[in-house]
């Protein structure tokens, strides 16, 4: 059996960055230590932070003066940096920079008072943290469907969450220039986003079975698994290499994986090594 690795698989430059950020600050051995939310969307590089004594919260009320806080890649909104501020914690900002670029163009066009749609998962931290930077000047829509249900307007502006779908983003504006006279289109998926999802629908069509590696909350990882499954009915997701059965590699003679920008690159490496055993053992 051969196994393809997808290109760009595993963590993004963002993530790394966010790590390494929270590395150095443990180092220096601060009282204590949060993240404000999981600083990724990842089980197991979640429970190594705690080992390290690096806990998570979204709650002001378990932080006092002094603590240190981490702001994760995906950002987080003008008032809750404000209200963290007034709690009087040492912040280390490691919002990945080609979301802050993202959160300046909406805090922009909310203060020119623009309609602003951001394609994205409403739920998603990066989305809580743009609306808040858009004066209420934007609404979220996630599907096509959507799309299609908005009025017809003047003006108005999109923009895409940086893990967005590259396809159905095209999609989403395709319907709103049809439904707005002067139609402001920015294309806020990140380089590192496309890369990997161009190889994942590549490797997709020529694999016999393709596993996405990766937290079952992330959003980027859900992507992917979309992306694979257009080209490719053998898709799996898995978290880690235990939920791997022989069902998803059987008699596939190509196994791809693909790992989402949050995955650890040791979990992608146990990844194909379970598969070798299991090829292994029949
Ligand atoms: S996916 Fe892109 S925008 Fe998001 S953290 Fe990674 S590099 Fe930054």
């Amino acid at each position: 059996m051969e196994i393809i690795i997808a290109r760009n698989s595993g963590f993004c430059y963002g993530v790394k960055r966010a790590l390494r950020l929270t590395r150095e600050t443990a180092n220096k051995k601060p009282s204590r230590i949060f993240t404000w939310g999981e600083l990724i969307h990842n089980p197991q590089v979640i429970s190594d932070l705690e080992k390290r004594g690096i806990k998570v919260t979204t709650s002001l009320s378990s932080l006092k003066p002094g603590d240190t806080v981490i702001i994760r890649s995906h950002g987080i909104s003008p008032s809750v940096y404000q209200s963290l501020k007034k709690k009087r914690v040492r912040l280390v900002d490691a919002t990945c920079p080609k979301v802050k670029e993202i959160q300046q163009k909406v805090e922009k066009l909310g203060r020119a008072r623009a309609e602003i749609i951001i394609v994205g998962n409403r739920h998603h931290p990066e989305i809580k943290g743009l609306l808040g930077y858009s004066h209420r000047q934007a609404s979220v829509i996630e599907s096509e469907e959507q799309a299609k249900a908005l009025p017809f307007k003047k003006k108005r502006a999109v923009l895409a969450q940086s893990t967005q779908d590259v396809e159905l983003f095209g999609k989403i504006v395709a319907i709103l220039a049809a439904k707005t006279e002067e139609l402001s289109v920015y294309n806020t998926i990140c380089q590192s986003t496309r890369v990997r999802q161009e190889a994942t629908a590549e490797l997709a069509g020529q694999v016999e079975t393709l596993i996405i590696v990766g937290g079952k909350n992330s959003s980027n990882t859900n992507k992917l698994y979309e992306i694979s499954l257009r080209e490719q009915s053998r898709t799996y997701l898995i978290e880690s290499p235990e939920e791997l059965t022989p069902d998803m590699i059987r008699e596939a003679k190509i196994v791809g994986i693909s790992g989402g920008a949050s995955t650890p690159p040791e979990v992608i490496k146990k990844t194909v090594l379970a598969i070798n055993n299991s090829c292994q053992q029949n």
